[in-house]
């Protein structure tokens, strides 16, 4: 019998497939890395796994304990699915500006969540970091993950995303472009791609306008988990070439053409990544493969980049939501 022991076992080994549409005009290859295979819909599980088990290891999370982490949610899906099979509480503090649908994942998964306002500095007491810190500190076998600082956030990429892209590629792969959030895919992915090809292949980070990454200042963007207002130590700044600062409005809608021209229903950051990997690719050639990692799925964003309202309301879109008759048999 062909089976898995649990899901946690299904994590990893996700699929590259080629871009078809959104190439038009393009000569290089470019392959997107779709990390909503994961059993829990994003490449966060690779590093949930990955925390937990070293801090098992380590005896910083004893049995029965409660792992407490600022998550957009895609990290708390992926840790909710580990704590379950293995008995541990999960709380889970994220900002506000995390999507309503996103949040209910979480608790169906069974963990309990904490909603903080995104406006304020990561050094008042009531931001996401702050919160979550104390929560840790104050609760019972509490145990925070920290997937800004964990070393086995990189390292995590370093052993699975970046040789299972070596791999599927024949060790063809010249570029490897992924957003920028915590800087563990970044960091671990592009460090095994240079090791591994001497060096050959230039990796490039999407950031939004705004976030530290890029040279802004922190101020607002709307696209969720990338881009940062500190900068974190998952993140080595020597591993990128290059870093590409995509506009909100230039990442939501490439993401809604992912999903009616390639098929992709992906979340904004994939939008935003796929929009600085076409820009790499455009400079690139015919013989070059561009492999661009798309972090998560779409079905979080319905009410909001899916959603012609939402984006109506920001300026991104000037068409009203639905069609009349008139309007679908002309
Ligand atoms: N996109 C989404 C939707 C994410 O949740 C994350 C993780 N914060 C990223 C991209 C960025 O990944 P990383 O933290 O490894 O830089």
């Amino acid at each position: 019998m062909d089976y898995a022991a649990s899901v946690v076992d299904l994590i990893g080994g996700t699929p590259l497939v080629r871009l078809n549409k959104v190439t038009e005009g393009i000569a290089a290859t470019v392959l997107a890395k779709v990390e909503y295979f994961n059993p829990g819909g994003s490449v966060k599980d690779r590093i949930a796994v990955r925390m937990i088990e070293a801090a098992e290891a380590s005896g910083a999370l004893q049995p029965g304990g409660t792992i407490v982490e600022p998550t957009s949610g895609n990290t708390g899906v992926g840790l909710a699915i580990v704590a379950q099979q293995r008995g541990y509480r999960c709380v889970f503090v994220c900002p506000d500006k995390v999507a309503v649908d996103k949040r209910n994942v979480l608790k169906a998964y069974g963990a309990e969540v904490v909603v903080c306002p995104t406006a304020v500095e990561p050094s008042d007491p009531r931001s996401y970091y702050s919160v979550s810190d104390r929560l840790a500190r104050e609760l019972p076998g509490g145990w925070k993950p920290d997937q800004y600082s964990n070393p086995e956030g990189p390292r995590s990429h370093y052993e699975t995303t970046g040789p299972e892209i070596w791999k599927a590629t024949d060790g063809r792969v010249t570029h490897f472009v992924t957003g920028v959030g915590t800087g563990g895919t970044i960091t671990g992915t592009g460090r095994y791609l240079k090791e591994a090809s001497g060096g050959a292949v230039r990796v490039i980070g999407a950031d939004p306008q705004g976030s530290v990454y890029s040279g802004g200042t922190g101020r607002p963007y709307l696209v969720e988990g990338v881009g940062e207002d500190f900068w974190p130590t998952a993140y080595d700044p020597a591993v990128p070439d290059e870093i590409i600062a995509v506009s909100d409005r230039d990442s939501f809608a490439m993401t809604r053409r992912l999903a009616r021209e390639e098929g992709l229903l992906v979340g904004g950051s994939c939008g935003m990544a796929v929009v600085a990997a076409l820009e790499v690719a455009r400079a690139a050639g015919p013989d070059d493969v561009v492999v661009v990692l798309l972090p998560d799925g779409g079905r979080g964003y319905l009410s909001k980049i899916f959603n012609d309202d939402w984006m109506a309301s920001y300026g991104f879109l000037s068409t009203s939501a639905e069609a009349t008759v008139g309007d679908v048999l002309r």
